[in-house]
């Protein structure tokens, strides 16, 4: 059972996820509003496990209401739900803070997917085989814990969200070696890597905040200019 919050001023799509999320067993609270789902992702206590965003609300967007959460901190799950085929909205709505997208119209049996997905945080389900990647790794001071999604830093413990630990294992994966952000982009949210974005530039901010002693003097996830990243441990 995860605590899910569903941002979409559409009542019957609102009203569509929320059946179909209840019949799953989770606990859901609607909100038509991008300023209303914004105070409710800072309120402290609201302990989130989800959030599924629509982009288009009225008043503040959703791109700004992801912002707003990551720039707070926030590391809760963020879902987006995007007009069909709008490849500028999903790319701007993953640089915003969202992890994972679907586009509407969208199959119930896929939307279940991505939930499962995000909120998966016990077993690794990489394409590749997982027996043989380590399924813990230490980088620097720390140690990640690719099988529970989470990091052990010298500050803590960090859960990291299912984007953020399949690009971690796509750089961990190839040590050493410099890789292109459009390999990561098809391999880590299978985008064509010809996508015009800079989401894998902002899942590496994120992902060096937790790592880095000094995110601004990178060590481990190195930039190679011109072509994408390295990674070292
Ligand atoms: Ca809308």
């Amino acid at each position: 059972m995860a605590r899910i919050l569903v941002v979409e001023d559409e009542d019957h799509i609102a009203r569509g996820l929320q059946f179909n999320l209840e019949a799953e067993g989770h606990e859901v609270t609607l909100e038509a509003s991008g300023s209303g789902a914004s105070e409710r992702l800072e309120s402290a206590d609201a302990g989130w496990d989800l959030v599924i965003l629509d982009l288009m609300l009225p008043g503040m967007s959703g791109f700004e209401v992801a912002r707003r959460a990551r720039a707070a901190g926030t590391l809760i799950p963020i879902l987006i739900l995007t007009a069909k085929d709008d490849t500028r909205d999903l790319v701007r709505g993953l640089e915003e803070g969202g992890d994972d997208y679907l586009t509407k119209p969208f199959e119930l049996d896929e939307l279940l997917a991505r939930v499962r997905g995000l909120l998966r945080r016990r077993r690794w389900d990489g394409a590749e085989s997982p027996s043989l990647f380590p399924r813990e790794v230490w980088i620097g001071e720390s140690q990640v814990h690719f099988d529970r999604f989470e990091i052990d830093t010298p500050r803590g413990k960090i859960s990291l969200t299912t984007r953020e630990a399949g690009l971690l294992r796509a750089l961990v994966a190839r040590e050493g070696e410099a890789v292109t952000r459009g390999e990561l982009l098809e391999e880590v949210w299978g985008l064509r890597p010809d996508t015009r974005t800079r989401v894998v530039d902002s899942f590496v901010v994120r992902l060096r905040r937790y790592l880095e002693r000094d995110p601004s003097h990178p060590r481990h996830i190195v930039s190679v200019r011109g072509h994408g990243y390295r990674f070292l441990r």
